[in-house]
């Protein structure tokens, strides 16, 4: 069965970024649950109470029911299930993300693909089914992949999958969406400072109580242990990463992993391990760090020079760590040669 979310149970050290609390013990308790296919976890620190996590927890479940693929009745089962036939009226979440989604593959040139769900289920990644496809199970699925057909209409909230055997995925760029959710009610009731982690996507929300910058640790992708590579040092924002290590199988010594090209059908071999994404938009660090992995460093570091308010972290098979300029940070791993 497919992985639209990180079914895996990563938790925030191996999935990309791990935060460094040097002297800053959580006064409240954080809260965990396993949504989105992840393990989500928010400390609110000193303001973390009950209430608070109850109404936090239960917008991302609301998200989850509806674009999770894997609940029968959720808005994209629907879509899906309706594909060839008829449009099918959705939530405004739903809606929402997908109008990003197709904002995104319209800027990416189709490097990030919302409707990559036939060859997403065709490959199986994380699943107990994952196998390599033949060319001909490849190039089928990939007729299914047009993003430019999606019709999406805003007068009654509709979406429209003109084809039998389209699926949409909003895998790549529902977490982050969740996590600027969350970031809003934090806002309402004035807490002063929290970290969010679904599934290895971090918000960083306020200051660290000592006013220091907060940071966060950017896994090495060749260290199955969980090592840094590099930690960040940042302000309010979040941070997205995008790994080979994440999701993947092995077969006759190869290592298939999670992120597609949507020109081969099969897993970007673009050159990068993992890219992160600093952005104070989630959903933007969420959809960039999958479409910069896809694209390759040199493309992706051209293409997000087009959205100033993005920083990345490359880190790729040549052993080299890249690392917009605007990032300040410092290296753990005597491995990688820093790159600008
Ligand atoms: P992330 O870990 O955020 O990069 O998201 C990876 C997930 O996004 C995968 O598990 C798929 O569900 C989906 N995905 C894979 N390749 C693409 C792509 N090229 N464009 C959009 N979504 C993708
Ligand atoms: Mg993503």
């Amino acid at each position: 069965m497919r992985q639209p979310f990180s079914r895996a149970l990563h938790f925030f050290a191996i999935a990309g970024c791990a935060l460094l609390f040097p002297a800053c013990a959580p006064k409240a308790p954080a809260h965990t649950e396993i949504v989105l296919g992840t393990v989500c976890t928010v400390n609110a620190f000193s303001d973390g109470t009950r209430a608070l996590y109850a109404e936090l927890f239960s917008r991302l479940h609301d998200i989850d029911k509806s674009v999770n693929p894997y609940c029968a009745d959720s808005d994209i089962s629907a879509v899906n299930a309706q594909a060839g036939r008829a449009p099918v009226p959705v939530g405004k979440d739903t809606f929402f993300i997908a109008q990003q989604a197709l904002s995104f593959a319209e800027r990416t040139d189709g490097a990030f693909n919302p409707a990559l769900g036939a060859i997403i289920s065709l490959w199986g990644i994380n699943t107990d089914h994952a196998r390599v496809p033949s060319d001909a199970e490849i190039a089928a699925a990939l007729s299914h992949c047009s993003w430019r057909d999606i019709t999406l209409n805003e007068a009654d909230c509709s979406i429209f999958l003109p084809t039998k055997g389209m699926e949409l995925d909003f895998g790549g760029i529902a977490k982050g969406f969740a996590a600027d959710e969350l970031v809003k009610i934090l806002r309402a009731h004035s807490v002063k400072r929290a970290i969010i982690n679904l599934g290895g996507n971090v918000y960083l929300y306020g200051k660290k109580s000592t006013k220091s910058a907060w940071q966060v640790g950017i896994k090495d992708p060749l260290q199955p242990e969980g090592e840094n590579a590099l930690v960040l040092l940042l302000p309010e924002t979040s941070v997205v990463t995008s790994g080979t290590y994440e999701r993947f199988f092995e077969e006759n010594g190869r290592r298939y992993h999670h992120l597609f090209n949507p020109e081969t059908g099969r897993p970007a071999g673009s050159g990068v391990l993992s890219v992160s994404v600093v952005c104070t938009s989630s959903l933007y660090a969420d959809a960039l760090s999958t479409a910069l992995f896809v694209m390759g460093k040199e493309k992706g570091t051209a293409f997000l020079h087009t959205i100033p308010q993005a920083h990345a972290v490359f880190i790729t098979e040549d052993k080299t760590v890249t690392v917009s300029p605007e990032l300040p940070y410092y290296m753990i791993s005597s491995e990688y040669t820093a790159a600008f």
